[in-house]
């Protein structure tokens, strides 16, 4: 059984209600189509925000660091991460800093979701 998260952008908390994350994975469509009936999503996180709100940079933000800390503890075998990390065509910064901090974990990490 593999254990899944979702992570998404927390500005995106602003307009979304993670219904096409949802969808997508309990209907194993989009980014999903690998899993099994037994596979279950375990965790939904967001990034900590941008600089402009949160100065320390995501290796620094022992809050966040607490985060992907409880990924490995729960033993997430991978974080699919939302479209919402991308802007003007490119992946945030911040967001590429977290999802190496979750590989390092040992984490998979798929760019998307649905
Ligand atoms: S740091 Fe990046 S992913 Fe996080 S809220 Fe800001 S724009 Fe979104």
């Amino acid at each position: 059984m593999a254990k899944i998260g979702i992570l998404t952008c927390l500005y995106s908390n602003n307009v979304c209600a993670r219904v096409g994350c949802l969808k997508a994975f309990n209907s194993r469509t989009g980014h999903f189509t690998e899993y099994g009936p037994d596979d279950e999503l375990a965790a939904l996180m967001t990034c900590n925000g941008c600089k402009s709100w949160r100065e320390p940079a995501p290796s620094e933000d022992q809050e966040l660091l607490e985060k992907v800390e409880r990924l490995s503890k729960e033993e997430i075998d991978v974080v699919h991460v939302g479209v919402c990390s991308v802007h003007h065509g490119k992946e945030c910064g911040r967001m590429t800093e977290l999802c190496g901090l979750i590989e390092e974990k040992g984490i998979r990490v798929v760019r998307g979701t649905h």
